[in-house]
């Protein structure tokens, strides 16, 4: 498996690589998922497509990713994917977007250096999928009964891009579909990848709001190697609000580099010359600053050496979380600025638009 410099900004070839779908170098299948017809379907599918595929009593005892050094069998582990059955049907909250995270896949083979999946499964980064999709969906079924008549929010990206794995099991289209019929339902992801096609037709009854992550080109440029560009992000959203879905934007991180606000109003201006009328009825957007743990800061410099991501503790806040646990993130008059100026910006050429929250 070839490795590259993915720290850099990208090139002509990098920037072509990103339209296409994810295709694994190595399958590993837990036995159990065979006795799933998902599970037999996909290993079938790889077999015939020449995949390397080793079987594996749990995603656990995953072994022998290639790799002379850990950087290296880091970047081969996000070329591998892993079949499997969750076996945990306990859904974690999400807040501040959702009630609980729907576990359908772990992992993502792109390369943004401060993506939150460093830390979150930072020592398996390997894909997984897992195809007991209907235990899933009667588990959120249940957690539905519980709160109801209260509507229950899932988020499907909590853990993955979901679009970016949608063609290898299709649980995203099923878990659209399945929304769509729970009046006290409602789905949410958020995806940097185009791959929307196979969505297009989904019964969603609107029950799905499907966001796009966005940013100003320096941050997609210099950190979101291998997900799919901006053009490619805004006419996926068009095609996805011409099939009738609730739109939002997640604008993260916000990050503050020389330019910013000239780079945030040019982005949110571009959005408005390219996004389809269909769109504005009933769009939303979030934004979030960029953030960095201790550990997330050492694992993205160990994975991505030459990366140009301001990460200096002196020049941020500190601020605590659950369990002690706390993260740096911009002081005050910084996170104040940029959550001025996206708001006016938002405010003067989205007017319909909500602003579901800054953090
Ligand atoms: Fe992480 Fe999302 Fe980037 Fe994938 S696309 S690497 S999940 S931030």
């Amino acid at each position: 498996m070839a490795t590259t410099l993915l720290e850099r900004p990208e090139t002509v070839e990098q920037a072509e690589s990103r339209s296409k779908l994810f295709v694994p170098d190595l399958v590993f299948v837990e036995p159990a998922a065979l006795d799933y017809p998902l599970g037999e379907e996909i290993y079938q599918r790889f077999r015939q497509q020449g995949i390397p595929i080793r079987m594996t009593t749990s995603h656990n005892q995953v072994r022998g990713i290639p790799g002379d050094t850990e950087v290296e069998q880091y970047r081969n582990a996000k070329r591998t994917l892993v079949v499997g059955v969750r076996k945990t049907l306990k859904f974690e909250t999400s807040k501040p977007s959702a009630e609980y995270a729907i576990p359908l896949a772990t992992g993502c083979a792109a390369h943004c250096h401060y993506c939150y999946l460093n830390t979150n499964i930072g020592t398996k980064p390997y894909i997984r999928v897992y195809v007991n999709t209907d235990e899933i969906l009667s588990r959120a079924e249940t957690y539905i009964r519980e709160r109801a008549p209260e509507i229950t929010r899932f988020e499907a990206a909590c853990t993955s891009d979901p679009i970016s794995i949608e063609h290898i099991t299709g649980n995203l289209k099923r878990t659209i579909e399945f929304i769509g019929r729970q009046k006290y339902g409602r789905l949410r992801f958020v995806s940097k990848f185009h791959h929307v096609d196979s969505l297009l037709d989904a019964e969603h009854n609107k029950h799905t709001r499907f966001r796009f992550s966005l940013n100003a080109d320096y941050v997609i440029k210099n950190f979101e190697p291998g997900t799919s560009t901006f053009e490619q992000r805004i006419e996926a959203a068009g095609k996805v609000a011409k099939a009738g879905y609730p739109l939002g934007f997640i604008i993260a991180p916000l990050y503050w580099f020389e330019g910013w606000e000239e780079g945030y109003t040019h982005l949110l201006e571009k959005l408005n010359r390219q996004l389809v009328p269909e769109a504005m009825e009933d769009l939303t957007f979030e934004l979030i600053q960029h953030r960095f743990t201790k550990i997330a800061k050492k694992l993205i410099l160990q994975r991505y050496p030459k990366t140009k991501l301001e990460m200096n503790e002196g020049e941020r806040k500190y601020k605590w979380g659950k369990y002690g646990k706390g993260k740096y993130v911009y002081p005050d008059v910084k996170a104040k600025a940029l959550q001025a100026h996206l708001e006016t910006e938002i405010a003067r050429l989205f007017p319909k638009a909500r602003i579901e929250y800054f953090t």
